[in-house]
């Protein structure tokens, strides 16, 4: 962690930013609950998870953690996602925005998301494509349960951490324009991962989503590490 801390500040010092200005997000998917209580007692404030079953019992276990939504979502796990996650990095499609509206109407607080954008065309990872990006916004921006405060890409997983900035400096255009269009602040950029996150902060990124370089390599499959040896 503390390498990683390291070269998100030297990454930062080198464009001229501020390195407070960006949030590392330690992703302990695939990890057990007592992986993670070590990263939050060596300094971690914010965990990411990718699936709600996975998320929950370590929610319910892991006491001041501010827990990231990162995966992709279902609309039946709105109800279990609002309120628990201090933001929702996935919001893709109207329907999840819809449910997640409802959900978090229930709990009487707004929730945080970021929209997340997909620049590669395949649809695995989720996300909208640029295009419906202002749409989708503009659709969020109407309903009052939700705050939406920025965009969130994967880049496209290569060896070469440089070919993943066109992605990043695409992002940070496509937050210019819907800020335009939108006049909102947008003021996140959730962006890089284990293999690019200091080319993700050179490009503008805020949140940084660092699994692998802070736990090791998980499982295969990403499988939860719940019925493994580390139980
Ligand atoms: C797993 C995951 C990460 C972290 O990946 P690493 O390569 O292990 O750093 C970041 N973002 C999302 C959406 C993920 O699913």
């Amino acid at each position: 962690m503390r390498e990683v801390r390291r070269r998100i500040t030297a990454a930062a010092v080198r464009v001229g930013r501020d390195p407070a200005s960006v949030r590392l997000v330690a992703v302990g998917k695939g990890w057990p609950a007592g992986d993670v209580a070590l990263a939050a007692a060596a300094g971690i404030s914010d965990c990411g998870e990718n699936r709600v079953q996975e998320a929950l019992p370590k929610i319910a276990a892991l006491a001041g953690i501010r827990w990231h939504m990162i995966g992709q979502l279902q609309r039946n796990k709105a109800r279990a996602v609002a309120g628990r996650f201090v933001l929702v990095h996935s919001v893709d499609r109207r329907d999840l925005a819809d449910a997640l509206q409802r959900a978090a109407e229930r709990t009487g607080a707004a929730q945080d998301v970021l929209i997340q954008v997909s620049l590669t065309g395949r649809s695995s990872q989720g996300g909208v494509p640029p295009a419906g990006a202002a749409q989708l916004l503009g659709h969020v921006q109407r309903l009052d349960a939700l705050r939406p405060l920025g965009l969130m890409v994967i880049a496209p997983a290569t060896a070469d951490p440089e070919a993943a900035r066109p992605a990043f400096a695409t992002l940070r255009l496509l937050r210019e324009r819907l800020r335009a269009s939108s006049g909102l602040a947008l003021p996140e950029l959730s962006m890089g991962m284990s293999g690019d996150f200091e080319v993700a902060v050179e490009e503008g990124a805020t949140i940084v989503r660092v699994g692998s370089a802070i736990f090791g390599n998980r499982p295969p499959a990403d499988r939860p590490a719940a019925a493994s040896a580390h139980g």
